[in-house]
């Protein structure tokens, strides 16, 4: 039997009897193990997340099945066949830690692929585009989906009243809304990468990327009705069919796609192709397979693996990179600033952020440091004449062609935000249009009615259809 310790190693006598003076006396200060236990306790928790807080993940693999190498030379990609094991987090973006999976809101797919050239973290959600594409919007369009400030309720109210102000969110609310708005649990959604990114090629061309990855469970999805019912039993849901499956080796698997786009076609594409509000048409930029992803093990330590995990479109390595997509860069300074204040300076050298390949940089001390991490020996500086690690410019992006005045840009002008929202409504069935109509109604109850005269007007300019089945869902 392991004996019981103190966190410095000493074996503990008494884990049942605090010390104290006297049978009915006071405790004693000097019961250090009492202290111990009382003052971890305090510190069990780290800020959760101020979105995707409530976050479920399994470990896995990408296996390569077709060659994009004249693409990309990222390490991943090499050759057919080639497995790189990844850490999928899935999330809910609205909701705190502790709240219910079953609701109706956009789901984060984070995955962490531990390369042998380092990680790469493509940081996506299950929907293709997003709410906003200028990060000035970022922290306001948040504060709407939480809580009334005055309150601490949830609200509708500043939810409608800054998508109604804010026309490129109509096409991301149309998908909210919709039946893929309240998937079943989360094998049964799609992943995007959502952002632009770039590929660069052995040839050092570079072409821009979009990420898919689609379930091969199929998609399943829930009303609102029965989204209270499951609710009403189990707040897990979702975490608990993943978990479940992976237990019974029913392992979910995805299909890993990119659209491609070189850059001359970016110049001549009829919307900003780094638009994050915008997909790219499937007709004239069509799938190409890449690979599968399986989870097949769940986590041994929920706080460890999950809670510490800690993703970032920053980790970026050889072959793949950034666009000139707004809210892309400004993630790429945020998440890794999110983690720093959330789990410590060293967030990168816990177990589950640790990349595969030795880590050499002349980063100094600070919090939680520790030799693991592999600060040279005897000189904290570069260049030095000390052997110290140095740059290997293999590793160089070429250079990206910028052109154009300093300025803040109106993107809403000449900008049309209704033909893809358009696009999509006009796929969906009967059956999905009047769920469509009714899941909006339902979420715009208690909205001032001039707030919601403002987001029909939005829908007219989407389609007739579109204003008049919401119009007459309220009614
Ligand atoms: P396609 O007909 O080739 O593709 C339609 C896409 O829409 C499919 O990927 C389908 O996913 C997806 N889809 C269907 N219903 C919904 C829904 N309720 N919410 C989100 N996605 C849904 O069309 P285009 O490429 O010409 O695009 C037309 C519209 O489809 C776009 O304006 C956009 O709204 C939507 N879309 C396009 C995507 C793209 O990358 N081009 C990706 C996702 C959506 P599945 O195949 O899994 O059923």
């Amino acid at each position: 039997m392991k004996k019981l310790t103190s966190t410095a190693g000493n074996i503990i006598g008494d884990n049942q009897n605090s010390l104290s003076a006297g049978k009915r006396g006071p405790v004693l200060m000097q019961d250090y193990y009492l202290i111990e236990k009382l003052a971890h306790q305090n510190r069990e928790r780290i800020p959760e997340r101020v979105v995707h807080a409530k976050g479920t993940a399994a470990h896995g693999k990408l296996t390569i099945t077709h060659d994009i190498t004249e693409f990309s030379k990222a390490d991943l990609f090499s050759y057919i066949g080639k497995e790189t094991p990844v850490f999928l987090r899935f999330s809910t973006v609205a909701g705190e830690k502790g709240a219910a999976d079953a609701e109706r809101d956009v789901r984060g797919f984070a995955i962490k692929f531990y390369t042998q050239e380092g990680n790469w973290d493509l940081v996506g959600n299950n929907t293709p585009v997003f709410f906003i594409s200028d990060p000035y919007k970022f922290p306001d369009f948040i504060h709407t989906q939480k809580r009334d400030p005055k309150t601490n309720m949830r609200w509708s109210t500043g939810m409608w009243d800054f998508w109604s102000q804010n026309p490129e969110s109509l096409h991301q609310t149309t998908i909210l809304f919709s039946d893929r708005g309240l998937p079943t649990n989360l094998r049964h959604i799609n992943g995007y990468g959502s952002h632009t990114y770039s590929f660069i090629n052995k040839k050092n061309e570079r072409f821009w990327v979009k990420f898919h990855f689609k379930t091969q469970q199929g998609i399943e999805t829930m009303t609102n009705e029965e989204a209270e019912k499951v609710v009403g039993k189990d707040r897990e849901s979702s975490q608990r069919d993943l978990y479940e499956a992976i237990l019974n080796k029913d392992f979910p698997r995805w299909d890993m796609h990119v659209q491609i786009m070189t850059e001359d076609q970016a110049c001549t594409h009829e919307d900003n192709p780094f638009d994050l509000t915008k997909v790219w048409s499937h007709h004239d930029y069509p799938l190409i397979k890449v690979g599968v992803l399986e989870l097949n093990r769940n986590p041994e330590n929920y706080f460890n693996e999950v809670e510490q995990s800690a993703f970032s479109p920053s980790n970026t390595v050889r072959g793949i990179g950034l666009s000139p997509d707004k809210m892309l860069q400004a993630r790429a300074f945020s998440y890794p600033d999110a983690h720093r204040y959330r789990v410590g300076t060293h967030y990168e050298s816990l177990p589950i952020n640790r990349p595969l390949n030795e880590v050499n940089t002349y980063h100094m001390d600070g919090a939680m440091n520790y030799k693991d991490i592999k600060e040279v020996e005897g000189v904290n500086y570069e260049p030095n004449t000390f052997d110290g690690p140095k740059e290997d410019e293999a590793f160089r992006e070429p250079a990206l062609d910028m052109e154009g005045k300093v300025d803040r840009y109106d993107k809403t002008k000449n900008n049309d935000y209704f033909k893809q929202p358009r696009a999509l409504f006009n796929l969906m069935s009967a059956s999905q249009k009047e769920q469509l109509f009714s899941n909006i109604a339902a979420a715009m109850q208690g909205v001032p009615q001039y707030i919601i005269d403002k987001q029909l007007a939005l829908y007219t300019q989407v389609s007739k259809e579109y204003a008049n089945g919401v119009k007459g869902a309220l009614s």
